[in-house]
């Protein structure tokens, strides 16, 4: 199964703009559990994967983009864990170093178009009467069982106010949310998508309580970059020593920043957010 390797360290961002009116911003590396089951991948699947082999399923089958760090992840995990994997892939039949990595690890790939994705419970349905032992995980492992291993990410309280995650469908951040509330730590989302409004009712609806969502970090919308979003990502990396992707954590971060900038938080508010992961899609913005 997939018991968490180690407990990630926190790092503190030592940088002058994250440190206004005595705020601290301290990024936990859950980027350092796996190269492949990268960040909040690893614990979103630790319940999904037990719950397969609970019921004796053999062959894991799953959903997503064709960059998708989900995949990648599932498709190693099935690997170290003895599952057949297949996902269906969203588009046209393409080639690129996620798919590859997919590939490699073994797993089944079945591109389907942008229409037929739409409906995974049929494409499921369809392959499951072919193939035996099967096990469906939504798109990008999102659900209560995948929300139920990030409720593990805080271990303990060490005097943050704040928590932070991106927000992709949101699994993560629900489960973060309801972990921080052991600690009385408020959780907030940065959202990576554009006009996703309607994830703070999917958070809502696995954690519980309202959990507030910032939806203007986008940078345009899902996989879309600014100058200024790579540039901050740039710099991040040239004086901490820490990784961005510009997917998730470099809007996790700017938008932390830009909060700062605005006076969002009280005064010495102390801020842990959380690296996620997804390094291997940076190899697309790399030039
Ligand atoms: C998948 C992913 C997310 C999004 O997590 P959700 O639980 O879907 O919101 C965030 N960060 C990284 C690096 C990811 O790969």
């Amino acid at each position: 199964m997939l018991p968490l390797p180690f407990n990630p360290p926190i790092n503190k961002i030592f940088l002058p703009e994250f440190s206004k009116n005595g705020v601290e911003v301290h990024i936990q590396r859950d980027d350092y559990l796996h190269p492949f089951i990268s960040g909040n991948k690893w614990r979103k699947l630790k319940y999904v994967v037990e719950d397969a082999a609970n019921k004796k399923c053999n062959h894991l089958v799953s959903f997503g983009g064709a960059y998708s760090n989900h995949l990648v992840a599932l498709a190693c995990a099935g690997a170290m864990l003895k599952f057949k994997t297949t996902a269906f892939v969203r588009g046209e039949n393409v080639n690129n170093h996620m798919l590859n990595f997919c590939k490699w690890y073994g797993m089944n790939l079945i591109f389907v178009s942008r229409e037929a994705f739409k409906n995974k419970i049929e494409l499921y349905e369809e392959f499951a009467k072919k193939n035996e032992l099967t096990y469906f995980i939504d798109e990008g492992g999102r659900g209560e069982l995948g929300a139920k291993g990030c409720t593990e990410i805080i271990k303990e309280k060490t005097g943050f106010t704040h928590t932070f995650c991106a927000v992709g469908t949101g699994t993560t951040l629900a489960g973060l949310a309801i972990n921080a509330s052991q600690y009385s730590i408020k959780a907030e989302g940065i959202c990576v998508l554009k006009g996703a409004e309607g994830i703070n009712q999917d958070v809502e609806n696995i954690a519980g309580i309202n959990v507030p969502i910032h939806h203007n970090f986008h940078a345009g919308g899902y996989a879309k970059t600014t100058p200024e979003l790579l540039s901050f990502a740039k710099h991040f990396a040239q004086n901490t020593g820490i990784l961005l992707d510009q997917i998730y954590t470099a809007k996790l971060m700017f938008g932390i920043l830009q909060l700062i900038n605005q006076n969002y938080f009280e005064p010495n508010s102390k801020i842990l957010a959380i690296h996620t992961g997804g390094l291997l899609g940076m190899l697309t913005a790399i030039e």
